[in-house]
């Protein structure tokens, strides 16, 4: 049974967007695996830490129901299920734990082009097609909007063509789908990303060590994604007009250079460190300027 099991199991999806993201996400973490032939199932190598490969809409119900400890899944997925469980008057039983910074979309309401849009009001009374009901139902409720909604497992956008819906309620990233379509983003509902998620009760001693343990690394993966290291030396008059040119940098390690005024630095950058940043602190007076990569941090 699930509470028996002293190996954690996290659900990834197959394949689709996320897949690679969180496999990546994972690895970097310093997990390895060894695949089954069926490919639904890998078996954590060097930690007890094993994936089960599935459709992204199971994620939520494989943690409610115990068979897996772990997920990665769009917020969306997540929020819609879980207002499906509370419509249910049902307990919650998975929550997030951790947004990953990938996957990242939004649950948008969309309109005709045509409609000239004045706000929410415009919806009383109309269709509006989506496969998000328990969050656009919920959002029709805070707004005090009673509208209908139309529930499609796919194909939404065009659903307004199609005569069956007014409006759409679904997923856009660069928007491309709906203006193929004629229709334009209105109101956005929730802002996605995939995230970790997890039960919403404890786990047993074991599971829950090595949830923590997972949990450290993943926290460690996430600050560092986008962290440079800077190296770079500068006369220690200079370092006023410096350090404002490195607002996302952790406060710098400042060495003293033998019997100079010249000052030797080291700043943990959490930006992007550009070309055009490289070429303000030269100008700034910086002299030197070297960038690494950052390959692991345990805070
Ligand atoms: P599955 O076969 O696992 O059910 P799917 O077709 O439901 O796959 P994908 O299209 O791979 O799922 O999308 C997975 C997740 O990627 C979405 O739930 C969402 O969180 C995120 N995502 C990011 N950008 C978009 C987008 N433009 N359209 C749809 N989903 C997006
Ligand atoms: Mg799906």
């Amino acid at each position: 049974s699930a509470t028996s099991r002293d190996r954690l199991r996290i659900a990834i999806q197959k394949s689709g967007r996320l897949a690679e993201p969180a496999r990546a996400l994972l690895a970097s973490c310093g997990l390895s695996w060894r695949e089954s032939r069926d490919r639904l199932f890998c078996y954590g190598e060097t930690l007890p830490i094993d994936l089960l490969l599935v459709r992204d809409d199971d994620i939520p119900g494989l943690i409610a129901d115990g068979v897996c400890d772990l997920g990665i899944v769009g917020r969306n997925v997540l929020g819609e299920q879980d207002g499906e469980r509370r419509n249910g008057g049902r307990e919650p039983a998975f929550r997030e734990w951790r947004a990953l910074g990938f996957g990242a979309c939004r649950l948008a309401l969309a309109v005709p082009e045509s409609w000239d849009w004045q706000g929410v009001s415009q919806l009383a009374g109309k269709r509006i097609a989506t496969s998000y009901p328990a969050l656009l139902s919920q959002w029709l409720a805070e707004q005090g909007i009673a509208a209908d909604v139309v529930l499609l497992s796919g194909s939404v956008e065009i659903a307004p063509r199609l005569g069956q819906a007014d409006a759409i309620c679904d997923l856009v990233s660069s928007g491309a789908t709906l203006s193929a379509n004629q229709l334009k983003p209105v109101e956005t509902l929730l802002q996605s990303e995939a995230v970790l998620a997890g039960p919403a009760a404890e786990f047993d001693a074991v599971r829950g060590e090595l949830a923590q343990l997972l949990l450290r690394r993943l926290d460690g993966a996430l600050r560092i994604r986008h962290s440079k290291l800077l190296l770079f030396q500068a006369p220690r008059r200079l370092l006023p007009a410096l350090l404002p040119l490195l607002p996302d940098a952790e406060v710098p390690t400042v060495m003293q250079l033998d019997g100079e005024d010249d000052l030797a630095l080291q700043a943990l950058c959490h930006g992007a460190v550009t070309w055009q940043r490289l070429e303000d602190l030269k100008r700034a007076g910086a002299r030197g300027l070297m960038v690494l990569p950052v390959e692991g941090m345990l805070a």
